[in-house]
């Protein structure tokens, strides 16, 4: 048996990119994916398990069945409203389903994990650009619970000798280059892809007026008032993966690490929205709304660590190549309604 990365989570919009990538470079792989959230045709590469974490008896036959080196751990969910309103999914999904990957993972002594954490684990920042150093102090269920997972990976080392990277994401964007990946979200909440929407909607005679793109606040403190992220390539996420397992095998011993996933750049709204209208060519419009409620004015990371640490660096950097990647995917796959 050749030694298998297992991607939880690998049939939605990061993980069937990470699917393919591993792929490409040459490891197998197994996904294991309720597909509560997932998309089955997402999964282009690799033996796909149909399952949920909290399934012990079917994640066990799955680590009896293939010689699994490491876990890439992408199974969650993620949208910071729902878990406001729905925190018992949250915990659930996200804590107690990981705690039972990782239970079923030392049963078969497995000790590698790389796992998808967040810039939503801090809050509103206390400093910026965030470095790892920045303080925790999520303001959501979503970010908190994946918070508490960081600290039990921490645990677990100290404990277990458990290995593991947290690598906290900043705004996930773009698709496969070529536009055969995509992104997927049911409802859809981000703004890149709602921005293309719209775009598509006046492309194909839609009437600019009737606008139903929103700008989420316009009084924050900043540049031209509304919230500024930063923008990684969806790409470039997984290659720090499999830079943060390399890493892993060379340094077995270093319990717990994190590092923070950007490009250390940010965009506000409107200048996300401008560089939408420039690489579409749509001349689309939009209405400025009220505030959504839990959004920090302003999230910027400090990703030298793991350009240091992890000898990683973005190769897709300018927001545009995003943009341009994501239109190539959302122009041959526009939503259903
Ligand atoms: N946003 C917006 N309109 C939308 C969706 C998002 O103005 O329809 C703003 C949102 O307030 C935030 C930024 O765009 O400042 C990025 O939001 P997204 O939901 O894509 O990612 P988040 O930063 O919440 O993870």
């Amino acid at each position: 048996m050749s030694k298998t990365i297992l991607v939880t989570g690998g049939a939605g919009y990061i993980g069937s990119h990470m699917v393919r990538m591993l792929d490409q470079r040459g490891f197998d792989v197994v996904v294991y994916d309720n597909l509560e959230r997932g998309n089955r045709d997402a999964v282009t590469a690799g033996v796909l398990i149909e399952g949920d974490l909290h399934d012990t008896d079917r994640l066990n036959s799955v680590f009896e069945s293939h010689d699994i080196e490491a876990v890439m751990h992408f199974a969650a969910l993620a949208y910071v409203g729902e878990s406001v309103h729905e925190p018992a999914l949250y915990y659930r999904n996200n804590v107690t389903g990981t705690q039972c990957l990782l239970d079923t993972m030392r049963a078969h002594q497995v000790n590698k994990l790389v796992f998808s954490s967040t810039c939503a684990t801090y809050g509103v920042p206390e400093n910026l650009p965030i470095t790892e150093a920045t303080p925790q102090n999520p303001i959501n269920p979503y970010g908190q619970s994946k918070l508490m997972v960081e600290q039990i990976l921490k645990d677990y080392s100290v404990a277990y000798g458990f290995r593991s990277v947290a690598l906290r994401y900043f705004n996930a964007a773009g698709c496969a280059e070529d536009g055969s990946l995509g992104e997927r979200h049911d409802p859809e909440t981000h703004l890149l892809p709602l921005i293309l929407f719209e775009a598509l909607r006046v492309q194909s005679g839609g009437n600019p007026t009737d606008t139903a793109l929103k700008v989420f606040g316009n009084d924050f403190d900043t540049r031209d008032g509304t919230c500024v992220r930063d923008y990684i390539h969806v790409n470039d996420l997984c290659s720090a993966h499999i830079a943060a397992f390399e890493r892993m095998l060379k340094t077995p011993d270093l319990g717990a690490e994190q590092f923070n996933l950007g490009v250390n750049r940010g965009y506000t709204v409107l200048e996300i929205i401008d560089a939408c209208r420039e690489v579409t060519g749509v001349d689309f419009s939009y209405n400025s709304v009220a505030r959504r409620a839990g959004d920090p004015p302003e999230l910027v990371a400090d990703a030298s660590r793991a350009m240091s640490e992890l000898q990683w660096s973005p190769v897709h950097a300018d927001v545009k190549e995003s943009i341009q990647h994501a239109w190539n995917w959302f122009s041959a796959h526009p939503p259903a309604n």
